[in-house]
């Protein structure tokens, strides 16, 4: 059997690992956003300072170097910052952030001017943010710097006499900036994951309290269901248990029962054989008494067959019936030619029919039911039998069996016996009910006959039609399903 997880465990753990990605999600997406409009402020300063340094440009009327060396003193500009690759410094730049570097540079690329002071710069036509400046008026691009977790956004503006000037400013990139903060992440991180924990281990507890409450009642189990999802589970367990409680009622009826049957010609025997035993039976009477002892241990061998049957069938059937646990087996499924069947019961029935001055009759049909043949005629038998036992002396039994037009066999009895009052039709398929007690005793009756029928009936899927009128006769009527 596999070994059953604990709910309760697994609940906590999805939902800490939940708040555990949600923080994880959330923080990613925060520093991205974050950074978003971080670059795009950076950007837009940029453009600001730009202007107002082409401004300034334009205005010192032809002296626009200098004025750009003006600029380059302001504490903006001054001090060194990691510059692009290519520079004579380049790699020797400290990293000081945030600090603004002004180029100018000619139309063909070549440099003209750099606020770090640096010489002998490369070309720069090349430069996306120098290209587009030249080609549409202003231009801008990022770069990753040399200085590792850095970046450099730049902003090239296309002036009146046809240089280019440029901007650059360095800022941490993404990730950088990222881990600086990771260690206040990690303890934020840290902190959610113990309040989730504190609160799945509550909401754990509250959501499976209520399962295990619901073990404590499990007659009344369908009236307080706690979830939904739990009810078809509980719809379960109560019908489980009423069938369980049914059958044991019905179980402890049916050993009363069969305890009482089998105590009345028990007592009787005893009693006759008492009498035999002191000597107070007359020599003359013992033959007789000899032949009661007979005939009640007849009935109770009768009975225990009865007994032995059903409680065959309930193994069959596989129900839990009256009699002790059984294996379950499946009954047999061959084709059984009802015609043939009916012809013989009726000649073997014949005797006991004679007996009883009754006559019997059949009307045998092609008919062909798939099921076990000893069954099926356990159940014609029983039928017939009580068609004689409960008629009268001159009554007439009639035997039929035959197909629907629909392809459904059939088997009937009918008598023109003494007939069943309409209170008890609904019961005689019950264990041991009779509706005359002693008349069923003394024609041999066990009082099983017809449950015994019912059950055979119910394990060929057939249906059980009872018509009977008191004084007119009965007639059953079973209907097998189609092949
Ligand atoms: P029993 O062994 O007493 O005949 P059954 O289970 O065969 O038990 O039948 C139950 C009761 O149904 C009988 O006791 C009898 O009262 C009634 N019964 C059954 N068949 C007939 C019938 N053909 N005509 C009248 N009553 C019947």
């Amino acid at each position: 059997m596999k070994q059953p997880e604990s709910m309760a465990k697994k609940i906590q753990q999805r939902l800490v690992l939940v708040g555990l990605v949600s923080v994880a999600l959330t923080a990613l997406g925060a520093a991205l956003l974050f950074y978003r409009a971080f670059a795009a402020q950076v950007d837009a300063g940029l453009v600001r300072t730009a202007r107002a340094v082409a401004a300034a440009y334009t205005a010192s009327g032809g002296d626009g170097l200098a004025a750009l060396a003006d600029f380059s003193q302001m504490p903006e500009f001054s001090g060194e910052i990691a510059g692009e690759a290519g520079g004579q410094n380049a790699g020797q730049s400290s990293v000081t952030g945030n600090r603004l570097r002004l180029t100018l540079i000619d139309a063909t690329g070549e440099v003209l001017y750099d606020s770090t002071g640096k010489t002998g710069l490369e070309n720069h036509a090349s430069r996306p943010e120098v290209a587009a400046a030249l080609a549409n008026g202003s231009g801008s691009d990022t770069r990753r710097s040399d200085t590792m977790g850095f970046e450099t956004h730049y902003y090239a503006l296309l002036l009146g006499d046809g240089n280019v000037l440029r901007l650059a400013d360095e800022t941490q990139d993404v990730w950088s900036a990222y881990n600086k903060v990771l260690p206040l992440l990690v303890l934020g991180a840290l902190l959610v994951l113990a309040v989730a924990m504190a609160l799945a281990w509550q909401l754990t507890r509250s959501l499976v309290r209520p399962i295990t409450e619901m073990a404590a009642h499990l007659d009344s189990i369908e009236a307080d269901v706690p979830y939904i999802e739990l009810e078809p589970l509980a719809r379960t367990v109560q019908s489980d248990r009423k069938l369980q409680q049914d059958n044991e009622a019905m179980r402890r009826e049916f050993t009363a029962n069969v305890s009482h049957e089998l105590k009345t010609p028990l007592t009787s025997i005893s009693g006759y054989a008492e009498l035999i035993e002191n000597g107070m039976a007359k020599p003359s009477d013992v033959p007789e008494f000899a032949g009661r002892v007979r005939r009640e241990a007849a009935r109770m061998i009768a009975l225990v067959t009865d007994i032995l049957q059903l409680s065959e069938l309930d193994g069959l059937h596989g129900g839990s019936g009256a009699a002790g646990p059984h294996e379950q087996e499946a009954p047999e499924q061959l084709p059984v030619d009802l015609a043939a069947l009916v012809k013989e019961l009726a000649a073997r029935m014949t005797m006991n029919a004679r007996k009883a001055y009754v006559t019997l009759q059949y009307k045998a049909a092609p008919a062909t039911v798939l099921g076990s043949r000893d069954l099926l005629a356990e159940l014609a038998t029983n039928l017939c039998d009580n068609a004689i036992r409960y008629n009268r002396p001159g009554g007439h039994v009639q035997m039929e069996c035959g197909t629907a037009p629909d392809g459904t066999a059939w088997l009937s009895v009918q008598d023109n016996g003494i007939g069943i009052p309409q209170e008890a039709q609904g019961r005689v398929f019950e264990r041991f009910y009779r509706v005359d007690k002693s008349r069923s005793k003394a024609t041999g009756g066990t009082g099983l006959g017809l449950a015994i029928v019912k059950h055979i009936a119910l394990l060929h899927g057939a249906r059980i039609d009872l018509k009977s009128q008191v004084g007119t006769g009965t007639t059953i009527r079973v209907v097998f399903p189609k092949v």
